[in-house]
């Protein structure tokens, strides 16, 4: 058996019933093949299996008062995976589904987009299974404060740095850090994604749909083709999704697809900039369902269905795809019916929401393929420009952070080609950002011995 595949069978073994963690462990060891006969030192040290068990798992519970006077209990989670080449950074993602499985996935995954933003942070993620939808603003901000409770002596500037991730947005963030800094007493830079009054970067809300649209760029300047005038659909509607379709009208393509948990909006005439200003105030503000967008702009909506399936079932044609909703949205059959209906570009904005079936169709399908990894990266990368800007107690202007993004994703999607490239990949975007993510990281782990 080989060196990855004995690590995977130990890892089955162990972490069994962890369905995620084990998909992102089996995507990235496997396509990290190539690199075990160039590096006999990496095997000796056992790092390939080192690098898949976390430095530490810090569970912990959270209970709260909802406004009925009831007493709630929640699960927290921290997983501070890997922290050799910078303090542990990831965002919090509330949401039901959240269990140990998805955290060490979404943490593991962290490592290696940390490592190829360039920036010194190291991998981590946490967050709980608590449900801020439907939920009053009191209710969110004591289940924050219960949660900071717990995992305030965790967490530091230069020890683990968390962010925001689903569910996790600007008010939450501000809940967080306001009960941080009440206990702890110290004004530091010990989350990002922050307000712009205390200590927040500009551009960190758009960051991630921004990056996600500069490396979709990139990735057709290799084929000499650009985003103007494509057709693109986007799922989701939160903040990656809202950023992404504001990117896309500016750079001239026409997004049509929105969508959340109820279903999907198709706008074929094109999602404009009054229409997004619209999204944003209904989903930020309003807390509001996508359908509103079909009944107040007269397009239709498709009840229970992703744009994945819209694009199946109703033969929607469309250039472009950027998923940025959730893990596993794309499967298989949805791969199959994007290739069949024109779509020669994916760019993912959430975190694996590509199946490893329909991975494999985009890639014999020679679809531009931009795992998570590389193409959200934007996202954590301004955050690590957060830090800087914190550290250096200064901020920077709106252009500059803007330059520095997009010179970050240029340099991303420039090191997967180069990795794919030399380990006999060419082209191939997941062998190349999951070796070049990882070549750093494990370096930094040879040099610390064992
Ligand atoms: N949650 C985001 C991600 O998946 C951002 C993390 C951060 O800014 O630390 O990369």
């Amino acid at each position: 058996m080989s060196v990855i595949q004995d690590v995977l069978a130990k890892l089955q073994e162990k972490d069994s019933g962890q369905v995620e963690f084990l998909q992102a462990a089996r995507e990235v060891l496997t396509s990290l093949e190539p690199t075990v006969s160039k590096h006999p030192d990496f095997v000796k040290a056992k790092i390939y299996e080192r690098i898949a068990v976390p430095d530490r798992a810090i569970l912990f519970k959270v209970p709260w008062v909802d406004d009925s006077g009831e007493v709630q209990v929640n699960r927290g989670f921290r997983i501070q995976f890997n922290n050799a080449i910078g303090p542990y950074k990831g965002g919090l993602r509330f949401h039901p589904s959240v269990n140990i499985g998805i955290i060490k996935f979404l943490g593991f995954e962290q490592i290696f987009k940390n490592s190829l933003t360039t920036l010194p942070m190291g991998g981590a993620k946490g967050g709980s299974d608590f449900d801020p939808k439907g939920k009053s603003d009191g209710e969110v901000m004591r289940f924050c404060q219960a949660f900071m409770r717990e995992l305030y002596r965790h967490i530091g500037p230069d020890t683990d740095v968390p962010a925001g991730d689903i569910g996790v947005g600007a008010r939450e963030i501000g809940y967080l850090y306001g009960y941080y800094l009440k206990i702890v007493n110290q004004n530091a830079s010990v989350l990002t994604g922050k307000g712009l009054e205390y200590g927040g970067s500009l551009i960190r809300p758009e960051a991630t749909g921004y990056g996600s649209v500069y490396f979709a760029s990139e990735m057709l300047g290799t084929r000499k083709q650009e985003i103007a005038a494509k057709t693109a659909a986007v799922s989701g509607s939160g903040n990656v999704a809202q950023y992404t379709v504001e990117k896309l009208i500016q750079l001239g393509a026409k997004p049509i697809t929105l969508s959340d948990s109820n279903g999907t909006i198709v706008d074929e005439s094109g999602i404009t900039a009054e229409k997004l200003a619209y999204v944003l105030d209904l989903k930020n503000y309003r807390r509001g369902r996508i359908s509103e967008y079909a009944a107040k702009f007269n397009v239709p909506f498709f009840a229970n269905k992703s744009p994945w399936d819209v694009i199946k079932e109703q033969n929607l044609k469309v250039d472009l795809a950027f998923p940025s909703s959730h893990e596993n949205e794309i499967e298989a059959a949805h791969a199959e019916a994007m290739v069949k209906n024109g779509c020669f570009c994916v760019s993912e904005g959430a975190n694996m929401p590509t199946t490893l079936d329909a991975v494999d169709i985009f890639l014999e399908k020679n679809v531009l393929y931009g795992p998570g990894k590389a193409a959200n990266a934007g996202g954590v990368a301004v955050s690590g420009l957060e830090m800087s800007q914190n550290a250096m107690r200064l901020t920077w202007s709106r252009e500059e952070v803007d330059q520095r993004l997009q010179g970050i994703m240029k340099n991303i999607h420039q090191s997967c080609l180069e990795a794919s490239e030399a380990y006999g990949a060419k082209g191939n975007y997941v062998v190349g950002a999951n070796i070049a993510g990882f070549l750093k990281v494990a370096k930094a782990m040879l040099a610390y011995g064992i």
